[in-house]
């Protein structure tokens, strides 16, 4: 029994006993400098996440796991924009046509390209002109 007891105040990684400063994480006492992050290698001071049994600091785990912005690439933070089948940050999810963010993550689609309301109006109308020009031009050229 105290064997026992013994091997549960062993780190993690040293399996040298641990003082009064262990951090218990994944059911195991650590020496704080000893909880190492499976990426980088730096001691895990805060949060950890673990994948794959390994643990990872939150900065390592949101590059591996995290969705990049699909207007700037950045690593996203946890909360952040769904649309379109990508992740976006709240600002970088923007109208095709004024560059500005669409509200409430709400768009208009034209030619799989998201608008707000108003440009989503002049859009339809340049494509219904540009259509009829079309028409025009091959009703020419049909001749
Ligand atoms: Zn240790
Ligand atoms: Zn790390
Ligand atoms: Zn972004
Ligand atoms: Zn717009």
């Amino acid at each position: 029994m105290a064997a026992k007891d013994e091997d549960l105040l062993k780190c993690g990684f040293c399996h040298a006993s641990v003082g009064k400063e262990a951090v218990v994480a994944m059911n195991r006492p650590w020496h704080s400098e000893h909880f190492l992050c499976s990426e980088c290698n730096q001691p895990i001071r805060q949060t950890y996440q673990i994948a794959n049994n390994n643990p990872f600091c939150i900065n390592c785990f949101a590059m591996k796991h995290n969705s990049r912005c699909a207007g700037c690439n950045e690593v996203l933070p946890e909360k952040c924009l769904k649309a379109m089948d990508k992740h976006w940050h709240p600002h970088c999810f923007v109208c095709s046509l004024c560059r500005r963010p669409l509200p409430n993550g709400e768009y208009y689609l034209i030619d799989n390209q998201p608008y707000d309301l108003d440009c989503h109006w002049a859009k339809r109308l340049e494509k219904r002109n540009h259509m009829q020009q079309e028409m025009h031009v091959r009703y020419h050229e049909d001749l």
